[in-house]
């Protein structure tokens, strides 16, 4: 995804492989579709917050060789040793880092909890994984809070409790592997709405929800649950490749 705050050009968890790239390894992964946008259509970047670097679908080939080209990474100290590239910042969960630009006055990202395993001693498998609370000078109505790979656990209540946020990027899609029994390691619908619901967003961006065989809930349901719930005038349905504008 790609978030332009005010001309300072944010690209969230980059994947440019194209459709029928496959990722051998413990769990090998299927890339199902390719995505709308290439760097070269993009334009000059300021900042990749990433997630997580251990995962393709969070930073596959191209991707990897994009975040090379960018001003600023912020993802894991995990991803700092293993990316050993001079320009990415490691967060810890709630820890901070601020960024001076002109276009956006008073920028701050903060890390945000995960749990992208179904249970927490599985986050052992899965690795550190990251979200970000975004915030600068002048919000009105609260912060943009981007989830990262991560499933309904007690952090998000955290993050409520700490944050007000205005718009939630929420990562969907139910991931999940034969391995272990398909159980969700990124936000289902059901997880997002209710996610929704907790923070009392005024809009509900879904992300991170097509293009790979592993997400085992498709666009269509999730369209259909939200959109026949109580929280439907919140969703944000982006197209790929066309901007949408929300005021923070
Ligand atoms: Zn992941």
């Amino acid at each position: 995804m790609i978030i332009n705050i005010n001309g300072f050009v944010i690209v969230t968890d980059p994947a440019f492989d194209k459709e029928g790239s496959v990722y051998e390894g413990a769990r090998t992964l299927y890339k199902t579709g390719s995505p709308k946008l290439q760097p070269e259509d993009i334009g000059p970047v300021d900042l990749v917050i990433l997630s997580h670097d251990q995962h393709k679908d969070n930073l596959d080939n191209a991707g990897r060789a994009f975040i090379k080209t960018v001003k600023q990474v912020i993802s894991t100290p995990d991803a700092v040793a293993r990316l050993a590239q001079g320009n990415v910042t490691g967060l810890n969960e709630w820890e901070s880092v601020e960024i001076a630009t002109d276009k956006v006055p008073g920028l701050r990202i903060t890390a945000t909890p995960c749990q992208h395993a179904p249970t927490h001693e599985q986050t052992k498998i899965s690795g550190h994984v990251i979200g970000f609370m975004i915030e600068w000078t002048g919000q009105q109505n609260g912060a943009l809070y981007v989830s990262g790979d991560t499933i309904y656990f007690e952090g998000i209540e955290e993050i409520a409790k700490r944050f007000k946020v205005h718009t939630a990027v929420l990562h969907v899609g139910k991931a999940g592997f034969p391995l272990i029994n398909y159980m969700p390691i990124t936000f289902t619908t059901e997880m997002a709405i209710q996610t929704v619901q907790l923070m009392n967003v005024e809009k509900f961006i879904p992300t991170h929800f097509e293009g790979w065989k592993h997400f085992n809930e498709q666009p269509e349901y999730l369209y259909d649950q939200v959109t026949h719930s109580d929280i439907k005038e919140k969703l944000v349905w982006l197209q790929p490749g066309t901007p949408t504008v929300i005021e923070i």
